[in-house]
């Protein structure tokens, strides 16, 4: 099997022993003599995948059952977007948001429909390069919405906000389960599975079981918090492939050790590449400047000559590398380098980032 280094921002590259027995899977399932892709929803075979995933989710997070649900929702963390304030906003109240770029605009854009937003924070005026600290929370705010990593602009929360009695509330969509974070101190965390946690298709929402409590009754039953708390996320035929392939993700992470292995992994992959862009100054342009903000699975930078950028892709790309253009709406380079992103690639992006700087410098 041929693999490149796929620095792709999502989906994104998978471990392989869970590709492996994944394909294994979709041939026959638990000696059943049916494939995954064609067994009920509703039978003991998907059945046993399902909860062993949801409590192997809480379990890698270090969450109580008894005080955290699991949910395995549709359509991807840009429902949750809207989903969130249908449940928890109305006419009338008030919920914080950080404004941290791309993914958190859609957010707030969406709350607003729902309640009143207050943006408690925002980086815009500084193109997003940091996460603001000092936050304008209102009392009694419905719950604050940070978005814990911005994919598109390569920052990342190195300590969650502290909110006093106030909910915060987490879109970790491009880095749950990538370092070793209290996600007590969340009450509702969601996060679409195909960076670290699996394939496209499921989106998870872990929220704290009171705090489910206190979501609308007033919806459509699809759209109610409640409705997949009380149905275990299977009051209509969930994206069984998908959780599948995220329960293979969390037993991979807990044969690594869990995740402060994980985390340790992915601190030394990133350092690897921020040190080889920090070298060169006046060469690249590391977008996050402040280190204390840098993602550590989306390294964001420019080449400060734009003119050569498209040669610098086509030398990535002749040494196998992929996925390393930027969002189409910043530009320039973005290498996600994903829980399961090998430190080879980044050694490998490294060296390149090296060489083309010497050869061009
Ligand atoms: N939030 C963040 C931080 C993201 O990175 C993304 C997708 N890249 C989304 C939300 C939207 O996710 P989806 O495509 O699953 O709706």
């Amino acid at each position: 099997m041929k693999r490149i280094f796929n620095f792709s921002a999502g989906p994104a590259i998978l471990p392989i022993p869970v590709l492996e027995e994944a394909s294994r899977g979709v041939l026959e399932i638990a000696g059943s003599g049916m494939s995954l892709l064609e067994v009920s929803h509703r039978g003991k075979e998907y059945e046993a995948i399902h909860f062993d995933a949801r409590d192997r989710l809480l379990r890698v997070m270090g969450l109580s059952p008894d005080e955290y649900t699991a949910l395995f929702l549709g359509g991807g963390a840009s429902l949750q977007f809207a989903m969130l304030p249908m449940n928890f906003l109305r006419q009338g109240q008030t919920a914080d948001y950080v404004h941290t770029g791309e993914w958190a605009i859609k957010a707030i854009k969406e709350a607003r429909r729902f309640g009143d937003v207050n943006v408690a924070g925002s980086s815009e005026a500084s193109r997003f390069s940091y996460i603001p600290k000092d936050l304008n929370l209102t009392p009694g705010a419905q719950y604050v919405h940070i978005t814990t990593n911005n994919t598109i602009e390569g920052t990342e929360y190195s300590a969650l906000p502290d909110t006093g009695d106030v909910p915060l509330v987490a879109d970790a969509s491009s880095d749950i389960l990538s370092r070793a974070v209290d996600y007590s101190r969340l009450h509702l965390i969601y996060a679409g599975a195909q960076k670290n946690a699996g394939a496209a298709g499921v989106t998870l929402v872990i929220a704290r079981k009171s705090c489910l409590e206190r979501a609308s009754d007033d919806l459509p039953v699809i759209l109610s918090y409640k409705t997949h708390a009380k149905a275990d996320s299977l009051y209509n035929t969930p994206p069984a492939f998908a959780v599948y392939i995220v329960g293979l993700v969390l037993k991979w992470i807990e044969e690594q050790g869990g995740i402060s292995v994980v985390d340790a992994r992915n601190r030394e992959k990133a350092e690897i590449v921020y040190r080889a862009l920090d070298e060169y100054p006046g060469f690249y342009d590391p977008a996050v400047t402040d280190r204390a903000d840098r993602s550590l699975m989306n390294v964001t930078f420019r080449l400060k000559r734009a003119e050569l950028e498209k040669e610098f892709l086509a030398g990535a790309q002749a040494r196998e590398m992929e996925g390393l253009k930027g969002h189409r709406s910043v530009g320039g380079f973005r290498a996600s380098i994903y829980n399961a992103f090998p430190i080879e690639g980044c050694q490998a992006l490294a060296a390149y980032l090296h060489e083309f700087a010497a050869a061009n410098g």
